[in-house]
This record gives structure tokens, C-alpha cells and sequence, in this order.
């Protein structure tokens, strides 16, 4: 514990010199990361970060740090692009990623207006109101018309009995 506190930080062991206890880097560049102040200083130059630093709001250094490290670490990796490298590839993912969800919304609208179509014609058939769509499935109206007729036939009986005797006097009295 007492060696790490005395320990200078990754920035001023770097760099060879005394670590001080207002060092600017201390706070940002702790000893057992030494890669991070090693890609940053060789990418902006420790005298501008210590500039850098020195610029900014105390709160706002670790963000600067941490944004400083990130891009000097894309650089060393893409030395022609960098972050841009990364960014560039990510507007493109969005931008082909849009496309998809445009092109998905116009599929799902057709097959949606396709359903409201198919509802149209079972609530249309079903009510029997539409004559354009009887005519088109007339088949299942005149068998329901049959179904209908055999039920009253076969099962009302009493049904059957009144209309002979409704029938009798109509034949009764042309007789
Ligand atoms: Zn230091």
C-alpha cells in the first residue's frame, strides 16, 4: 500500500521525473497503467495533454483523459483513420440500419392493409349484406339455405304439423 502511494504515476515514471503531489497526470494516469499515458503522450505530446489538462474544470478531466486515451489508442491501431476510422463505420451501420427498418415498416404495412382487406371480406360474407361477395361464394349461402330447411323439416316435427294444418284450410277452401 505505502509503495503504491509513493510510487510516482505512469505519467512521471514516463517521462523520468519526480512525481509531485499537484502533478496534473497523477489522478488520471495511475502507475499500473502505464500503456495509457505511453499511446497518449506518443500520439499528442505529454507538454499538450499537461496544457490540456490545466485548461479544463477539474470534473472535466477524467472525460478528456479518457476520450484522449481512446483516440490515441485508435490512431496507433488505424495510423490513416483513426476513431474516424470507427465512427465512419458506425454512421454507415446506422444509415443501413434505417434503411432496413424503413423497408420493414413498408412490408408490414402492406401485409397489415392485406389483413384489413381479408377482415373486410369475412365480415362482409358473414353478414351476407354484400351482394357483390354472394355472388362470388354463393355456394354457401343456398347450402345454408338447404341446412336450414332439413333442420326445420326433420326436427320440428310440431313446425311441420301447423303448417299442414295452416296448409289445410288454404287447400280446403280453393276445394
Ligand atoms: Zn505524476
Amino acid at each position: 500500500m505505502a509503495s503504491s502511494l509513493t510510487s510516482p504515476c505512469a505519467a512521471c515514471k514516463c517521462l523520468r521525473r519526480k512525481c509531485q503531489p499537484e502533478c496534473v497526470f497523477a489522478p488520471y494516469f495511475p502507475p499500473d497503467q502505464p500503456k495509457k499515458f505511453a499511446n497518449v503522450h506518443k500520439v499528442f505530446g505529454a507538454s499538450n495533454v499537461s496544457k490540456l489538462l490545466n485548461e479544463l474544470h477539474p470534473h472535466q478531466r477524467e472525460d478528456a483523459v479518457n476520450s484522449l486515451a481512446y483516440e490515441a489508442d485508435m490512431r496507433l491501431r488505424d495510423p490513416v483513420y483513426g476513431c474516424v476510422g470507427v465512427i465512419s463505420l458506425l454512421q454507415h451501420q446506422l444509415r443501413q440500419l434505417q434503411m432496413d427498418l424503413t423497408y420493414a415498416k413498408a412490408e408490414l404495412l402492406k401485409y397489415q392493409n392485406h389483413q384489413s382487406l381479408g377482415d373486410s371480406l369475412i365480415s362482409c360474407c358473414g353478414g351476407g349484406v354484400c351482394r357483390d361477395h354472394l355472388y362470388h361464394h354463393q355456394s354457401i349461402p343456398v347450402i345454408r339455405g338447404f341446412d336450414v330447411n332439413n333442420s326445420y323439416d326433420n326436427n320440428g316435427g310440431g313446425v311441420g304439423m301447423n303448417m299442414s294444418v295452416d296448409d289445410s284450410p288454404t287447400t280446403i277452401d280453393p276445394s
